[in-house]
């Protein structure tokens, strides 16, 4: 094959397929790079495309392509959707009977499939191995490479047996894919799976449809509400929680206020999460409240926000768990609400964390970045793509840019907390938190104040000028720049560290960021602006679009697939808009391709000459 056939074939099999126009992105190396027998390394962002760099060569190349994929609960939807393309895939896993097993085997050895999706574990039996020699193989894909890695919190011990398809198969190109991005894992993919000559091709991470937003935590649960009634009233989000017992709290919480929530988190059995899984992707509007258990490769393209109500352990998950709102390019949300409990609390389990001290202090240096990414006076996405080597220009699309928090100068009331902590060191094991300094520094006299006589101490009421909140404030930064520690006496007892010496003797100047006052008296005012901008549609439109939905809507049902496998959100948008009177119109329609054409096509035609 000449290039120039490669080219036009990848481009071939996109529009007609998939109703895509063309490649976005590196897409296009990517798939050339592959369909010509090359190994590659791909790092994209969610929603970035990833699939299609592993699916085009698939179809263009002989043999099937074999999709390895830890995610087991995805595996019918993704084949449902590819079906629906009129795409030729199945998949090998323990859900599965024996007897359908075996007619997949059976499909594979006859050359009748295009992708075949199978479990790590599965692959690496001799069963499996054996009766994949037997056939023809175009590719291995690798997917969420990330769970090769040992220091990510979705490590999969099986995936380290994978190096070993390269040793039996030297010949068949295989592509990893991932988002996760740090230099640091990337070489580590490609080590552990031993792709020393693979290709490395990593795409922006921007997600420029995401609104970043970080709040100050002051009653989360009302904050939360508030997000979701004023902003995404009946649309679909998720709401990541640390623990097992607020994931179930808030759900309850959610629903006692008439949101349609659902809860995940691996202490439910395998059927429960399955089920709530499965309602999250079918149903419209449902609040999905979860751990960072929930989330890997739920391809949902509709999710308009990710709401964080505690402080995430790393950037690096942080980004690819907001990454899952807005995969369709749509306006979406990333929210997360953040305090100074969190980081008293982040920091003790760190300490508190089985591991050696290189894991601990791995895990602090993670927790360093994500404070320094929440108390950030400059652009969060500034911030975000930094953290992943990439640097681009203030975004616009923040809290931040949107709503600049402004710097003060903070030395003094630094100083005046670390004389305070100072001077109740003497004391520790007494339980004195940071409410208790507050209160010395306001000088309330309470029964706690009394019964200690800190209201003998000389730090007592030299704090009356600021409220509460703007001393939780001051403590929360003192915490994440390390000029407070906790200790680790089990009572989280506030300490100085090495670095508060040169602010206490004014040898160091402090700025200090404060939400500004627009975005402190409502939490929310900056996201209702642009969500009337871009999400409705102008009048008629926006009618023809609610008619589309309900109709693809009654496909799904009865196909029993998620509704975005019939056609995303965006596609049904822009029939909305176009107006297409004719097969061949609707045929220009990005994500209508051939087989949806035939398909849907006079239905959609009916239903526009409806609306009209
Ligand atoms: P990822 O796996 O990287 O998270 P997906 O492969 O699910 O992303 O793709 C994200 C969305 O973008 C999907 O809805 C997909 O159909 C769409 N998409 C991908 N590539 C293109 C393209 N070249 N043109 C139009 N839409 C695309
Ligand atoms: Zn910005």
């Amino acid at each position: 094959m000449s290039d120039v056939d490669v080219d036009s074939r990848a481009l071939e099999i996109l529009q007609r397929v998939f109703g895509y126009e063309s490649f976005r992105g590196d897409q296009h190396a990517i798939v050339d790079h592959v369909i010509a027998g090359g190994d590659a390394l791909v790092l994209m962002p969610t929603g970035g495309g990833k699939s299609l760099c592993y699916q085009v060569p698939a179809l263009a190349r002989p043999g099937t392509g074999i999709v390895v994929s830890p995610l087991i609960a995805l595996m019918q939807d993704q084949v449902d959707a590819l079906t629906e393309l009129g795409v030729r895939a199945e998949f090998l896993n323990s859900t599965q009977d024996w007897k359908v097993a075996r007619e997949v085997e059976q499909a594979f050895l006859a050359g009748d499939l295009d992708l075949l999706y199978v479990a790590p574990e599965r692959l690496l039996t001799d069963r499996c191995l054996n009766m994949l020699s037997e056939g023809r193989i175009s590719l291995f894909a690798i997917d969420e490479a990330h769970c090769v890695s040992q220091w990510g919190h979705d490590f999969r011990p099986e995936y380290l047996g994978l190096s070993m398809l390269h040793e039996r198969w030297p010949d068949v190109p295989r592509i990893a894919l991932t988002a996760t991005a740090t230099a640091e894992t990337r070489v580590e993919i490609a080590q552990r799976l031993s792709l020393d000559h693979a290709e490395h091709f990593v795409a922006s991470f921007d997600r420029p449809n995401i609104r970043y937003r970080i709040v100050e935590k002051n009653d989360v649960r009302r904050q939360l509400i508030e997000l979701i009634r004023t902003e995404h009233a009946g649309e679909a989000g998720v709401v990541y929680c640390l623990s097992r017992s607020r994931v179930e709290d808030t759900a309850e919480f959610l629903c006692s206020q008439g949101v349609n929530a659902l809860h995940y988190h691996a202490g439910l059995s395998p059927a429960v999460r399955a089920q709530n899984q499965s309602r999250f992707l079918r149903e419209d509007g449902i609040v999905m409240v979860a751990t960072i258990a929930f989330g890997m490769g739920i391809d949902k393209p509709d999710v308009r926000f990710v709401a964080h109500i505690d402080l995430p352990k790393s950037v690096e998950g942080y980004y690819q768990e907001t990454g899952r709102a807005g995969r369709d390019g749509l306006p979406a949300t990333a929210w997360l609400a953040y305090g100074l409990q969190d980081v008293v609390q982040q920091r003790r389990m760190i300490d508190e964390s089985p591991g050696d001290d290189a894991y601990r202090r791995r895990l602090g240096q993670q927790l360093d970045a994500m404070l320094g990414l929440c108390e950030t006076v400059t652009c969060r996405r500034v911030r975000l793509l930094e953290y992943f080597g990439q640097h681009t220009g203030p975004c616009g699309n923040c809290d931040v840019c949107l709503d600049p928090p402004e710097a003060w100068d903070g030395t003094v009331a630094a100083q005046k907390v670390l004389s305070a902590v100072y001077r109740l060191w003497k004391e520790r094991g007494q339980r004195y938190g940071a409410g208790h300094i507050i209160d010395i520094l306001r000088g309330k006299s309470n029964e706690r104040i009394k019964q200690s006589s800190h209201d003998q101490l000389s730090v007592f009421g030299i704090g009356a000028d600021l409220s509460d909140q703007a001393w939780r404030g001051v403590l929360r930064q003192l915490l994440a720049q390390r000029l407070l520690a906790v200790d680790h006496d089990g009572f989280g007892t506030l300490m100085l560290t090495e670095d508060s010496r040169a602010v206490l003797k004014g040898e160091r100047q402090l700025m200090l960021r404060r939400e500004s006052e627009k975005a402190a008296r409502s939490s929310t005012r900056v996201g209702t602006r642009s969500r009337a901008e871009a999400i409705v549609l102008p009048g008629e439109a926006q009618t023809r679009f609610e008619a589309l939905r309900a109709w693809r809507g009654d496909v799904a049902r009865s196909h029993g697939v998620p509704a975005y496998v019939i056609f995303h959100d965006a596609t049904l948008r822009e029939i909305a808009l176009a107006e297409p009177a004719s097969l061949d119109d609707l045929a220009h329609i990005s994500g209508v391709g051939a087989r949806k054409l035939e398909a849907y096509g006079e239905d959609i035609l009916r239903e526009v000459a409806r609306g009209a």
